[in-house]
């Protein structure tokens, strides 16, 4: 039988003894042994901090962009193989793609949040920077740096492929190696994919490490540059946040755990809606992917009490519609649970729950399943539960069978709603389904402080919305309380939880220094040619251009108005302009400002500077009258080169002043600047 392997200190190793066997969730038949008895856990923690956290450090945010994209384009390659095998886990094909092509394109996203929002640098400046004195010679910047610890990845048995990606990306991309851990019954496709990362030489050495089964003594060496990130269940959760490693070294600890989801249909959804429909359609969905295996899924549906049966009739009529079996077959919709285990348990919950509530569908053994063995296979049939006094229940609002189990909770009021969204004490996901935006917002202000993340689905978004149970890498994943209380994801967000944040005080030439971002007040550098004529390597931060001064003339106002359109009263009329409380009497337009400040920077030659693709935080400070002058001061304040374009981004520090040295606008000008290479080749 093929025993699964453990990857440690970049090589395969099998754990000592024959392993417990892995079932199919379709067959009941073995697939594979796991083991990690034998394992020196704490070289494993040792290897990761001293070879994969330095070889990854070396490589800046973009570099390691680079790095996931690679690996992500090298997996999506070989993924039949995954589908292939994610099979024997119960998933169909559709239930297989959120969990293979899901983790595969969260690695893209990661990619490139990296490539677009972090800069080409080892440092993330988090913020804006602090004026902290009266003469800004000490200002202050928050500062993240990578971590120099390991991140424990602990994964759940339903997506054995995600669950893992979507915690490995942003770990890497903070420049932290990771051992993963994922659950046991669908490790087999885990470790295949974990051979396939490694097979692809793209990871520099000692950035992943997989166990396959216990993690032994793993967390007895861990202090504080360590990082666990857990997904599974609540009590697993509070059991290993109490380690006393955990708690005597602050180990960072972040835990996504069980969920009673909820979905509340708005009081003008009633049948003949679309919104009906789609509400229908949205529960049956989160019911039946992956069996119910879905920690985001719709475990409460909440409902008007004045259509709580005519609910109850549509969900059961299309529950029953449902075909059950083979997962590998495609015609299957709904396949097994991971494995009988996992039915045992949920057959427990369903009980737990029917004390409070009726069964209105489903809870029985006897339904057809398509072409496999209902007996050896981990089968279970779709159970619709009604609870006629949701207020004054408790198991519904606490119990999850992590299977398709629902329960329909009736609503007299939209507080009743909100009473009803709270009770589930914290959860992932939650969903209004509602063509009343008024509706929409009150839901969601009285529920969202119980959600980590909520989905208002009607007519006008549903064909493209990505429905309730799907998390985003782009938005956080995590909820409060029951939850697990801590957030995953969410683009940038989701790498600074690899990161320690540091607030630095200085100087702004020292602050400058550590951030590669020039702070105003540190030295401006003359660079002895203006700074449109160096190229990306010849710039360097603090150049700096100073301009004339340019005077501002009524013709000038009134030409800019009448070429532009622009014939705002307070450029135009010096009467209404002078009873507008900001203005004396007419004054140049913002926009006649940042041109003539363009003008005066600008060095117009054929020269490196390729475009200009953007302005940033432009404020306009001090009205301009006619008659007033204007100067510019334009300052390097931050280099990002890109790749191998040819051309890297460069950000300037650009304030205009007048004759009296009020700063009247400030903004950072973007541009794109050509590599000493490019701009050799087009002279
Ligand atoms: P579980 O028993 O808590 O297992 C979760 C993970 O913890 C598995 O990898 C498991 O490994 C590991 N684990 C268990 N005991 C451990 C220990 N003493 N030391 C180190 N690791 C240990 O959860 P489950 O029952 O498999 O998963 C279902 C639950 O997960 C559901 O309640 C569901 O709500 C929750 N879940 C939540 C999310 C989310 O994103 N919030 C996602 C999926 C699932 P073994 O498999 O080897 O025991």
């Amino acid at each position: 039988m093929n025993k699964l392997g453990n990857l440690v200190a970049d090589q395969w190793v099998e754990g000592d003894g024959d392993g417990n066997t892995l079932l199919s969730a379709v067959t009941g038949e073995p697939v594979a042994a796991i083991s990690s008895h034998g394992l020196d856990f704490k070289s494993m923690h040792t290897y990761a901090r001293s070879v994969g956290g330095p070889n990854l450090r070396k490589l800046t945010f973009h570099e390691r962009g680079d790095m996931l994209k690679a690996l992500a384009k090298h997996l999506d390659g070989v993924k039949q193989e995954f589908y292939q095998l994610s099979s024997q886990t119960g998933a169909t094909r559709n239930d297989s793609w959120p969990d293979i092509d899901g983790g595969i394109s969260t690695m893209f996203v990661f990619s490139s949040k990296g490539r677009r929002e972090m800069p080409n640098d080892h440092v993330y400046l988090d913020g804006n920077v602090e004026q902290l004195s009266r003469n800004g010679t000490f200002v202050g910047q928050h500062i993240c740096t990578p971590k120099l610890g390991v991140a424990i990845h602990i994964n759940a048995f339903n997506f054995p492929c995600w669950g893992m990606l979507e915690k490995l990306a942003p770990t890497l991309l903070a420049g932290v190696p990771a051992i993963v851990k994922p659950a046991s019954s669908t490790a087999y496709l885990a470790e295949l994919m974990v051979r396939h990362i490694i097979e692809s030489g793209i990871l520099p050495p000692g950035s992943l490490q997989l166990i396959c089964g216990s993690v032994g003594d793993l967390f007895d060496h861990l202090d504080c540059q360590d990082t666990i990130a857990f997904t599974g269940s609540k009590a697993t959760a509070e059991m290993l946040q109490a380690h006393p490693r955990v708690v005597s070294e602050s180990v960072a600890f972040t835990a996504e755990t069980d969920s009673l989801n909820m979905s509340i249909l708005g009081p003008d959804a009633v049948p003949g809606t679309p919104e009906f429909d789609l509400y229908i359609q949205e529960v049956t969905r989160e019911m039946t992917a992956k069996a119910g295996q879905k920690c985001t899924a719709i475990r409460r549906i909440i409902a008007p009490s004045t259509i709580a049966g005519d609910v109850v009739e549509a969900l059961s009529t299309a529950l029953g519609k449902i075909r059950i079996g083979d997962p590998a077959l495609k015609d299957t919709q709904m396949g097994a649970l991971a494995s009988q285990g996992q039915r045992d348990e949920v057959r427990d919950r369903v009980r737990d729950l029917a004390a409070e509530a009726d069964v209105v569908f489903g809870g029985h053994d006897d339904f057809d399943v398509h072409e496999a063995d209902g007996r050896k296979g981990a089968f279970f049939m779709p159970t619709l539960l009604h609870c006629d006094r949701p207020l004054h229940a408790r198991a519904v609002h606490s119990v999850e069978a992590f299977g398709p189990v629902s329960t329909v909770l009736p609503y007299d009021s939209i507080d009743e709603a909100i009473q009803l969204a709270r009770m589930g004490e914290g959860s992932l996901a939650g969903s209004v389904i509602t063509n009343d935006n008024l509706i929409a917002r009150e839901l969601v202000l009285g529920t969202a402080a119980y959600h980590g993340r909520m989905v208002v689905i009607n007519r006008d978004s549903a064909a493209e919305s990505t429905g309730h149970g799907s998390p985003l890498a782009h938005l956080v994943h995590g909820g409060p309380g029951r939850a697990g209380g801590g957030e995953e994801m969410g683009g940038v967000r989701g790498v600074l939880h690899y990161m320690q944040r540091t607030a630095i005080q200085g100087s702004p030439q020292t602050l400058s220094t550590i951030g590669h971002r020039w702070i105003k007040g540190a030295d401006e550098i003359d660079p002895g040619v203006h700074p449109f004529r160096k190229t990306f390597e010849q710039l360097q931060l603090g150049d700096t251009f100073k301009s004339g001064l340019r005077k501002v003339s009524l013709d000038d106002i009134n030409h800019f108005a009448e070429f532009t359109g622009d014939n705002f009263y307070a450029h135009m009329n010096e009467e209404e302009a002078a009873r507008n409380p900001f203005f004396d009497g007419r004054v140049a337009h913002g926009y006649l400002i940042v041109s003539f400040a363009a003008g005066l920077f600008v060095d117009p030659d054929f020269g490196p500077v390729l475009a200009n693709y953007g302005v940033d935080s432009l404020r306009f400070l001090q009205p301009v009258n006619y008659g007033d002058s204007l100067q510019v001061r334009l300052a390097c304040k931050q280099k990002t080169l890109r790749g191998d374009s040819g051309y890297g981004e460069v950000r300037w520090d650009a304030e205009v002043t007048n004759q009296d040295d009020e700063i009247v606008a400030q903004y950072d000008v973007l541009t794109m600047v050509a590599t000493d290479a490019h701009w050799q080749s087009v002279q």
